[in-house]
């Protein structure tokens, strides 16, 4: 058995519960290496911790679970059949209890849950969520190998973008030229929505992109990444065009120096709260308090926003081998917004920042 299910099925057997039931994608890819979209169709893993796993999927998928590594009990289907109803038979036959069972809170539907239920009827249901964050929350070399190629792709995607701007250029026309440019290097997914928004746009910090053209004076924000191998990048930077006036210099210096803040304690045993807490102050003392409305950062691997969250009241500690965002940014309503956004590893050493494209000050 892989250390992952390992790593669960010591936690089964500790907890004495009788099974778990895991089927979010990002966790099913993470136990078994197989990486697959099944939009309403059932993928799963049903976990023991005393018997072989076993995976329940679409008849037409079992080859390339098998190719990614699978090597246990497929419970397969057709469209035409009631997975629940193989599911329940092949419990049966292995005599499987289910008094407790651990189970995804945040990411099974009712109906599945129901499901679950309606085999082992006085099921005490518990949440094998946060024991899944904590497997994925330090990466191993092979993750962090994945990463760090996903974060160069990422700092090539902003090239291309600051690259393209010019006079006339609308956002999505920038955001076509990057997205092509990535594809044409074999990236089929993006990890989010590609964000390139200019002047007055760059304050919404979950803008949307449209056909507004570049004009001189604006800054222009860009917020990327790509999946590679099944792992997220994500960066932003922030360009001015052409020309910048004194409140834009003063955002842009503020941010930098803020994540700057942030990144000089990045280290194993900071308590994550304060990499939140040292851009924070930064940013009040500079008086743009009030126009940063979001946490420092996020976990990133399989999924572009996972554990830990990297907000304020955050009490657990940096360990090394975690990866996450560090991203301040201040957004002024009218006059523009300026993100800085990096993905980090923690080493034994400090950290390292995965995404490297240049931070300073650019009037392209
Ligand atoms: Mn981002
Ligand atoms: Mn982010």
């Amino acid at each position: 058995m892989n250390q992952r299910l390992e790593r669960l099925v010591d936690w089964l057997r500790e907890k004495d519960i009788d099974f778990a039931f895991v089927q979010a994608k990002a966790n099913v890819f993470y136990l078994s290496g197989f990486y697959s979209e099944p939009h309403e169709r059932l993928i799963g893993i049903f976990v023991f911790p005393n018997a072989e796993p076993v995976m329940v999927c679409p008849n037409m998928e079992k080859p390339q679970a098998i190719a990614a590594g699978w090597e246990y009990d497929i419970i397969s289907y057709s469209d035409s059949e009631n997975y629940w109803e193989l599911i329940e038979n092949y419990l049966h036959k292995r005599n499987q209890i289910g008094n407790s069972i651990a189970i995804e809170q945040e990411h099974i539907s009712y109906s599945r849950a129901n499901a679950l239920n309606n085999i082992y009827k006085n099921a005490n249901f518990i949440s094998v969520e946060e024991k899944m964050h904590s497997l994925r929350l330090i990466k191993d070399d092979q993750e962090l190998a994945i990463l760090k190629q996903a974060a160069q792709l990422a700092d090539f995607g902003v090239e291309v973008g600051v690259s393209a701007i010019k006079s006339g250029k609308t956002e999505m026309d920038i955001l076509a030229l990057i997205e092509y440019e990535l594809k044409r290097k074999g990236i089929r997914e993006m990890s989010f929505s590609t964000m390139v928004l200019t002047g007055a746009k760059t304050a919404d910090p979950h803008g949307n992109p449209g056909i507004t053209e570049i004009n001189r004076g604006d800054f222009v924000l860009f917020d990327l990444g790509v999946v590679l191998d099944g792992y997220c990048s994500d960066i932003t930077r922030t360009v001015v065009y052409q020309e910048i006036n004194d409140e834009q210099r003063r955002i842009y210096e503020t941010v930098l120096a803020a994540q700057n803040a942030s990144l000089s304690i990045c280290s194993v045993g900071t308590r994550i709260g304060d990499i939140d807490k040292a851009a924070r102050n930064y940013i009040t003392k500079a008086g743009y308090g009030e126009y940063f409305p979001h946490r420092i950062g996020h976990g990133l691997g399989i999924d572009v926003h996972e554990f830990p969250s990297m907000s304020e009241n955050n009490d657990d500690l940096l360990q090394e081998g975690a990866v996450f965002t560090v991203e301040p940014g201040i957004y002024v309503p009218n006059v523009g917004g300026v993100r800085i956004e990096d993905d980090i590893v923690i080493t034994k050493e400090g950290f390292e920042s995965l995404t490297k494209y240049p931070k300073e000050l650019t009037i392209v």
